[in-house]
């Protein structure tokens, strides 16, 4: 199919300010192009071709837009948390900012890695399905690891209990760093999981 391509958009938090949604909608309307929203609270423009791929993806670079690229750090999908739920525990946005601006600027993450935060421990956001997920609980964050959908759904393993918001920063980042040391192409976390030098701090 020549409209086949598409282009995905990085959105931290999920969240989209008013100017980024007006100056996105002028885009995917010179190029004809239609808006989804992916599973990973991403935003994906559907309807590209190989003739104006390069130039949209400039276009919305240019709007300071951030376009997903090979070795780009996943930023986490959230729940909307405190304030807004009345279980919420902590700020998901304020924490998904926090762990935005230590990693997102980092390349060279192998693909296949997903990051989930849940603001209590109902995990709305999916925290035990993905490759990295953290809970915020009364006593703390818990981490989970190789957890994943898909054909084969595994659920995460509690690697971690009762961090503070720095410990549990700290080890996504030793947690993404020895996913890349470990993985050649690609590769879920749930692989490596079991490695007597998997990063837990708790074995479960
Ligand atoms: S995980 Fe908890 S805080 Fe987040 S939306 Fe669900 S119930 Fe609310």
């Amino acid at each position: 199919m020549q409209n086949s391509k598409y282009i995905t958009v990085l959105v931290p938090g999920g969240l989209l300010d008013l100017g980024k949604v007006e100056a996105i909608s002028l885009v995917a309307g010179k190029y004809d192009l239609t808006c989804y929203l992916t599973s990973a609270q991403n935003l994906r423009l559907l309807g590209a071709s190989d003739d104006n791929l390069e130039e949209i993806k400039g276009a919305l670079a240019g709007l300071g837009l951030i376009v997903k690229e090979p070795g780009r750090f996943p930023k986490p999908r959230i729940c909307f948390g405190m304030p807004y739920c009345n279980l919420g525990l902590v700020d998901t946005f304020a924490l998904s900012d926090r762990i935005w601006s230590r990693f997102g600027g980092r390349t060279g993450v192998k693909p296949k890695l997903k990051i989930a935060l849940s603001g209590c421990p109902a995990s709305c956001a999916g925290s035990m399905l993905v490759d990295i997920g953290i809970i915020a609980t009364r006593n703390g964050f818990d981490m989970y690891a190789g957890g994943k959908g898909g054909a084969l759904p595994k659920i995460g393993k509690l690697i971690a209990r009762g961090l503070t918001e720095e410990e549990a920063v700290d080890l996504v980042g030793e947690l993404v760093d020895y996913h890349a040391s470990k993985t050649g192409k690609k590769q879920r976390m749930a692989k490596l999981i079991d490695e007597p030098d998997f990063p837990k701090r708790i074995t479960s």
